[in-house]
């Protein structure tokens, strides 16, 4: 019987979906993706995590949950460290033990470690270790469905970089393609900006007014890491300089109009990367700019009065055309 491997749409998928998506089809598994979050997923997150968890962990929770009775076993890697030297962030370390001991019902939990600060040859060794706790065996057949989902992650990023966002490349939704009159850096992680339950539409609400939108994920790393070489001391948590160097980039750079950053309540991260970035804007740049805080509370209607205001900004900045 083909094994059924269900997949939490929170945190690490809209980095990683297509990758372990491949991986396991090509293995010979059922992937199985929890549906788009819901109030009934937030509220069942909510209800299993621990209170100080920040909103996205909260919203894995409920993601886990909403898998317990459809798969064999739900994936939730342990991803310590994902780029050489550095780390994500420690909730993504303790998520299995949170997600496995707080969540009840669940199918076995897939917990293998990604730590390529440890060991560099460690996403190959997680991957051979996933298989085989699935029962594949065949190591031929291990080493070509890893070739695959690598192509398949390159191709995923190519696309990501063209301006697609992830959650449209997963779903083959075909990005925008008419021109837009405003352009602005949208900063923050990556499960709360393409979850558009977790932050109201917000892209959708920016496109509606023609407004483009670049994520960091659209951002060559290289100029990313660029811009953080300004720091004072290097930063060693990948989803802090991921903000940074793209914050930084975007109030360098002429051809945007403006910056919004989302931060989660809660976010340890942020409370770093979020201050810089937010201390540097309010210095140096004079262009429109925004910081929208969200939490499992906040409501569309408070959300979007900031949003408003941040259109005006925009439109007080753009004398020829209004969006
Ligand atoms: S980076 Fe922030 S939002 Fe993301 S998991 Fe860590 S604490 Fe939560």
């Amino acid at each position: 019987m083909t094994v059924r491997a269900g997949i939490p749409r929170g945190m690490y998928y809209y980095k990683y979906y297509p990758f372990i998506r491949s991986f396991l089809t090509e293995l010979g598994a059922e992937v199985v993706p929890s549906p788009e979050t819901t109030k009934e997923i937030l509220d069942k997150g909510v209800l299993y995590s621990i209170d100080d968890a920040c909103l996205p962990v909260k919203v894995l929770h409920g993601h886990a949950y909403s898998l317990r009775d459809k798969v064999d076993c739900i994936l939730i890697p342990r991803l310590t460290s994902v780029s050489k030297g550095e780390y994500i962030c420690p909730k993504f370390g303790g998520l299995p033990e949170m997600v496995k001991y707080s969540v009840p019902d669940l199918p076995p939990v897939i917990d293998t470690e990604v730590n390529l600060k440890k060991n560099r040859n460690s996403l190959m060794k997680a991957m051979y270790k996933i298989a085989f706790t699935l029962k594949f065996r065949n190591p031929a057949r291990i080493s070509k469905s890893i070739k695959t989902a690598l192509k398949a992650h390159e191709g995923f990023k190519a696309s990501v970089h063209e301006g697609n966002t992830p959650d449209s490349v997963i779903e083959g939704i075909p990005g925008r393609t008419h021109k837009a009159k405003a352009r602005i850096g949208l900063i923050g992680h990556p499960y709360l900006l393409y979850d558009s339950f977790v932050n109201m539409n917000l892209i959708k609400k920016l496109r509606e007014r023609d407004i483009e939108v670049i994520t960091p994920d659209m951002i060559d790393p290289h100029i990313v890491n660029e811009h953080c070489m300004e720091l004072p001391k290097r930063m060693y948590w990948s989803s802090g300089k991921s903000l940074i160097g793209s914050a930084l980039f975007i109030m360098d750079n002429s051809a945007f109009n403006g910056m919004l950053i989302l931060t989660a309540f809660g976010c340890g991260i942020d409370s770093l990367a979020g201050e810089y970035i937010d201390k540097q804007a309010r210095r140096y740049y004079k262009k429109p700019y925004m910081v929208l805080n969200i939490d499992e509370h906040t409501g569309d209607a408070g959300f979007n009065t900031r949003l408003e205001a941040f259109f005006d900004l925009l439109n007080c900045n753009l004398f020829d055309t209004k969006i």
